[in-house]
């Protein structure tokens, strides 16, 4: 004897044809297609890495991708060295920390260099995925204004999608995204006295 009654089965046809008739209704309705910009923020683990999973999907799509680091944290990591061996057009624009650098002058000059070289990008619409890592750093430190920003992403190509990844994206900013997602640190295996490991955190 089956463990699920003929009636709870019928049931269950009905209700899933229901679901998925709503649902192809709204994947019907969703047909603008259009470039991006998504913003990846919070304290939780998993923005810079939800980044450069959309670059392997793009590359696997065979699509052009730029990625601009604007706060250097670390030299070493793995994804730098795999993106760069596949054509990925990486930068790192910014320094350490602000508390690293401990030079204000500096850290405004280092950003807006960044910057300029982020702008060739939105100009290129040969380039089809941008991604501005830590980005939120230098906007929340005001070494780069957020009016400028949004009006050179407000200009880029049409279809050129673009990620900014940081903790505490700046509300304009959010206001103008197509998606935002908000990690949320539940746990860390760090605050248990775990160093960063590597194909997981570097
Ligand atoms: P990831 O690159 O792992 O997706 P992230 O981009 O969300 O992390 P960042 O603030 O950029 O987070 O921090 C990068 C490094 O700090 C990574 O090694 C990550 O594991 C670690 N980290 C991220 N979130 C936390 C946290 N809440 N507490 C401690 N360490 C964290
Ligand atoms: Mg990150």
């Amino acid at each position: 004897m089956s463990a699920v009654s003929e009636d709870r089965a019928a049931r269950h046809i009905t209700r899933m044809q229901r679901k998925k008739d709503v649902i192809d209704a709204r994947i019907a309705a969703a047909d603008a297609e259009r470039g991006l910009l998504l913003v990846l923020t919070g304290n939780g683990k998993g923005k810079s890495s939800s980044a450069f999973g959309m670059v392997a999907r793009a590359l696997g799509h065979g699509m052009r991708v730029a990625v601009a680091q604007f706060i250097k944290g670390r030299s070493d990591t793995g994804e730098e060295a795999f993106f760069r061996d596949r054509g990925v057009d990486w930068r790192v624009l910014g320094e350490g920390f602000t508390w690293e650098t401990q030079n204000l002058e500096r850290d405004i000059a280092t950003a807006g260099r960044g910057w300029s070289q982020v702008r060739e990008w939105l100009d290129d619409d040969t380039i089809d995925l941008v991604v501005l890592d830590e980005l939120t750093y230098p906007l929340k430190y005001g070494w780069l204004a957020l009016d400028t920003v949004l009006s050179d992403l407000r200009a880029r190509p049409a279809m050129q999608h673009v990620v900014i990844t940081g903790r505490a994206a700046p509300t304009g900013l959010c206001d103008a995204a197509d998606t935002v997602s908000e990690l949320q640190d539940v746990k860390h295996a760090f605050r248990a006295g775990i160093k960063a490991q590597r194909g997981i955190d570097l």
